[in-house]
């Protein structure tokens, strides 16, 4: 029994098609994993075009929203469901800014990209968002409740 899942915090996170053509799925996965978050959701996709709509619904004025769509169903994604105190701005720092060039080094953007539109991954802007994009990317069953087992540090 989990005594803190209604207090937890959860993140969707995304390798884009981009990440995994260019075999950065271990790394990018790396990094929210030595941070300390926790994976409870991880499967690779081949996104359908309604999907990529959806997510990114908020965008459908923008000029470069349908670009963006054919970018994110032109190969397989590695959805990623993260959880832990904070984790949605913690993954965002991680992360970086949007445009990669703009990005600071040691962010995943900064360190791995150079154009806005393929910057490589995604990470939900608000703990709201992060549990509506889960609910998208991933069916109930594909998320596990499961308690890490962590040494008890210095009391
Ligand atoms: P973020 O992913 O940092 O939250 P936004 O939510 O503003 O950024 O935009 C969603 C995605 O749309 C970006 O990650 C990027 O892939 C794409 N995008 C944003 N701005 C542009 C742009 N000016 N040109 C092309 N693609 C863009
Ligand atoms: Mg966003």
């Amino acid at each position: 029994l989990r005594v803190n899942a209604a207090a937890t915090e959860r993140s969707y996170v995304m390798v884009k098609p981009d990440g995994v053509q260019r075999g950065l799925v271990g790394e990018i996965i790396t990094r929210f994993e030595r941070k300390g978050f926790q994976l409870v959701g991880l499967k690779m996709f081949q996104t359908p075009k309604s999907l990529a709509e959806e997510h990114y619904g908020e965008l459908k004025e923008k000029p470069f929203y349908g670009k963006l769509v054919d970018y994110i169903v032109s190969g397989p994604v590695v959805c990623i469901a993260l959880e832990g105190p904070g984790v949605v701005a913690s993954a965002r720092k991680l992360i970086g800014v949007t445009n990669p060039l703009n990005a600071e080094p040691g962010t995943i953007r900064g360190d791995f990209g150079i154009e806005v539109g393929r910057n490589v991954v995604h990470g939900s802007d608000s703990p709201e968002n992060g549990l509506r994009e889960i609910g998208l990317w991933f069916d109930q069953d594909e998320i596990v409740e499961w308690e890490q087992h962590m040494t008890p540090w210095l009391k």
